[in-house]
Formats: structure tokens, sequence, C-alpha cells
């Protein structure tokens, strides 16, 4: 199969539409594993990245990084998975394994991250893909594709936020954002027995926000309601990329509560209320393999559920514009349906 191109999706310059991209397949190193891709899904940062958002974008840049396949083919050092299995690979795909956050296991922090993304060199928007086996994660038998694919960085960056920052029995959460990182923090806030408060701009997600465990929904436009939520909660995740009147939004937190970031919205507020209140703003990225596979487990035990939309690969600029729109209930998963060189 080495010989036979892989068939993906590629912006071939900065803000363009993905168009069909042939390439070689990656060098597979003793390490690796290549998978043939069967499900990606549709994450905001594949968007923010064609924007070149973080700086650190190649073109041709293939998107993808919610990715479910089939092992092909394995490097002679590769332990625990093998030809055959169903696996999943998120955002990481590898790390430099040398420098003092990778020596602590917490990879995702690794100093050489933009060469960890599985995006590099070419990401899951393409009949296969080559990543590290330590971040390659079997799949639980019962566990559908798609709900695996969205799992691999929606689910691991809410739940690693969640757990890192303490949600628990007692705990009074706020999820700002009801899209496809914000209807999974629902479910693990409530699955992790907290409290659970959504908020979003969109009022016509409100039954699907309580049907997914929330305790109450409130609109962001909604002054009075929002000031019902003041000084109430623990901990606020935003999930929002966008449209966030963070002054307002603060207000939600008790005092010494903590705000955490799992976007990459642009972020700027009069800092009288953080000062005063107390307050701790920080970031959550991704989560390291120990977490993922802790992820993997709870939200089999939980029954945590994406809901997702299908599309086929073909129509990845459909997704996309899907996405942007604030269209998609709650995520959009790609079927390959690339002809099947991949593997
Ligand atoms: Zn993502
Ligand atoms: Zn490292």
């Amino acid at each position: 199969m080495s010989v036979e191109l892989v068939h993906g999706y590629a912006a071939k310059a900065l803000g363009k539409a993905c168009q069909p991209f042939s390439y070689k397949p990656p060098p597979l190193g003793q390490h690796d594993v290549r998978i043939s891709v069967t499900h990606c899904g549709v994450c905001h940062t594949d968007i923010q990245a064609i924007q070149n958002y973080y700086g650190i974008t190649n073109f041709p840049f293939v998107p993808g990084h919610e990715i479910v396949g089939t092992v092909s083919e394995a490097g002679a050092a590769v332990v625990g998975v093998g030809v055959g299995d169903r696996v999943g690979v998120g955002w990481q795909g590898r790390s430099c394994g040398k420098c003092v956050w990778c020596l602590r296991g917490q990879t995702q922090l690794c100093m050489e991250i933009e060469k960890t993304t599985v995006m590099e060199p070419y990401g899951g928007f393409a009949s296969s893909v080559v990543a590290d086996y330590s971040f390659v994660y079997p799949l639980p038998p019962t566990m559908p594709s798609p709900v695996g694919a969205v799992l691999m960085c929606a689910g691991v960056t809410v739940y690693s936020a969640l757990r890192t920052h303490g949600a628990g029995p007692g705990v009074k959460a706020a999820i700002l954002g009801v899209g496809g990182l914000g209807h999974l923090a629902i479910q693990f806030a409530h699955a992790f027995g907290c409290e659970v408060t959504a908020i979003s701009s969109s009022p016509s997600k409100e039954g699907e926000a309580l049907q997914f465990g929330a305790d109450r929904f409130v609109d962001s436009h909604d002054k009075t309601g929002m000031r019902k939520l003041d000084y109430g909660h623990d901990l606020l995740i935003c999930t929002a990329n966008a449209g966030i009147n963070w002054e307002a939004l603060l207000m939600v937190l008790k005092k010494r509560g903590r705000l955490v970031l799992v976007g990459f919205p642009d972020v700027a507020f009069n800092s009288t209320d953080l000062v005063a209140h107390e307050l701790s703003i920080t970031g959550s990225l991704i989560g390291n393999p120990p977490m993922m596979r802790a992820m993997l487990s709870f939200a089999q035990q939980h029954n945590i559920t994406p809901q997702v939309e299908l599309m086929p690969m073909s129509q990845v600029n459909e997704a996309i514009q899907r996405v942007k729109e604030n269209k998609a209930r709650y995520r959009i998963v790609l079927v390959n349906d690339t002809d099947s060189t991949g593997g």
C-alpha cells in the first residue's frame, strides 16, 4: 500500500476552501501506526488553523484531528495496538519525549508543540494518517465510531478542564456556549455530579441543553436572567469563541471562582472584578494520554453521547460552513467517502 497515494482535502493557502489533494503517504517511524480514516470530526480549531490564527499552519494544510479509523500498518516498536484495531487519535499525534513537560507526563504541554499535532504533516480529512502509538487509543467495542471521533478532541478537552479544576458533587459549574464542546461539557459536568448552568446566545438550544443534563439554561442576551446567576458558580467553562460579554460573564462566578478557557476567544475586560473578587482565569488544552484513556472509560460508563451530524468527507466545505454559521447540532463528523486507497 505504500505506493498508493493518500487522498485528502487541503486548504492550499490562507483562508481558502478545502480542495481534493493527493500526496505520498508520510513515512512510518518505528513507533508510528498508520490509520485508515473512517470518520473525522470538524472542530472549530480546524477552521481557525485554516485562517492561521495560531501562526503555525503550513500550506497545503489538511485539517482534521477527531479521527477514528483502522490500523493498517504498525512500526516495529509499536506495542498495545495492532493492524486491524479500531482506534481514535485526537489533536496530539506525537511529542518530543525529552522536554520537561514530556518527562512529567504532561505531553500536551510539549515544548515543541507545533510538531505535536496529528495534522503535521497532514490531518484526518484524508484517507489515512500517521501517529505515534502512544497517542492512539483503542476504542471500547460498543462505542460507535462517530462518538469516539468527537470524544478525541471535544470530549477530552472539556473532560480534562472539568476534572483538573475540581468538578464534582457540590460544585456549581456554568458552561458558556452550547456547541460542539459545550454540549459535551454539560454532559460531563452533570456526570461528575455538578449542578450545571448552561449559558448560550441561542435560546433555541434550551430544550436540548436541559436534556444534556443542565439544571438551568440562561440566554446570554437576557440581562435580567444573567444577573440572577451572579456570584452563583465555582467554575465557569468557556467553550464559546466569539461574542462574549466578559464583564457580565465574570459576575456569574463566586468570589475566588475560576474561569477556564477551552476555546481560543479574544479576551478583553476591565480588571476590577477580577481583582476585587480574587478570580482566577486559566486555559486548558486537550489532555495527556492517561487523561484520554480515563475520559474514554468515564464516557462509556456514564453514557456520554455527543449529538452528531454525519456528512460525507467530500462535503467538507459545506460542513465547515455549517460550523461557521453555528448551524451544526452539535458536532459534524465526516465519513470518509474517498476511494478506499488508504488501507
Ligand atoms: Zn479540536
Ligand atoms: Zn516535549
